[in-house]
């Protein structure tokens, strides 16, 4: 698939976007959305459901919704409040620590450029560039499993994993169209194109999707 399909199916997908019952826009709408936040619940979403980081992301924000309050308390008080996500203890210890360097490094808020992000501990790419995203609506494609699944299902990309999706989507895709494209293919994920039994029938783009095509030669 080229480019100039892709875009198209990106463009058919925006128009359906609102329709869509999407856990990933509950979470973005139930919690007060700042850089530290964001930051936050991305850490915390790894591995997760959104319905449970959005939960545990709540009783979280409860305690301290900025790095000077968060450092106040000790892992185990944080654990206890993010409980019982997936991976509590450690996603506890490295909340702490990132709030920790976000205020020794950095005067207590998010760098709003790559380099610093994965430069403290605990932040990776993706985390990097979702923040980027989200936080400050930077031009860059976030890459998350369904990113990296549905771009190769449809054969814009051949990857083998996220980290690789990222870096040739972000070759591949228009910088003026990177935006959004993380929401829009998750919630697209979520509901219509999902992992198992996607719903192709009701997919507004099957015309468009070489899987379907293979399926209805089959
Ligand atoms: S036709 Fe099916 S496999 Fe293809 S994009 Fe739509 S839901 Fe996904």
């Amino acid at each position: 698939m080229d480019t100039g399909k892709f875009l198209e199916i990106v463009d058919i997908l925006e128009r359906d976007y609102d329709s869509w019952d999407a856990p990933a826009k509950r979470f973005e709408d139930g919690y007060e959305r700042t850089p530290y936040t964001i930051l936050c619940s991305t850490l915390l979403s790894f591995r997760s459901r959104d319905e449970q980081t959005l939960a545990s992301a709540k009783r979280l924000f409860s305690l301290a919704k900025d790095p000077e309050k968060m450092v106040t308390f000790d892992v185990e008080e944080i654990r206890e409040k993010i409980y019982p996500i997936g991976l509590h203890h450690s996603k506890a210890r490295s909340i702490l620590s990132v709030s920790i360097e976000l205020l020794e490094r950095f005067g207590g808020e998010v760098p709003r450029d790559y380099d610093s992000l994965v430069s403290i501990r605990g932040i990776g790419p993706k985390t990097a560039n979702i923040v980027l995203e989200n936080a400050f609506g930077e031009d860059v494609v976030a890459v998350d499993t369904h990113l990296h699944r549905i771009c190769n299902l449809w054969g814009y990309i051949d990857t083998s994993n996220p980290a690789e999706s990222q870096e040739i989507l972000m070759r591949k895709v228009p910088i003026e169209r990177r935006k959004g494209l993380n929401r829009l293919l998750v919630s697209f994920g979520q509901t219509i194109c999902r992992p198992s039994r996607p719903l192709c029938e009701e997919c507004p783009v099957s015309h468009l999707c070489p899987i379907d095509a293979i399926e209805d030669d089959g």
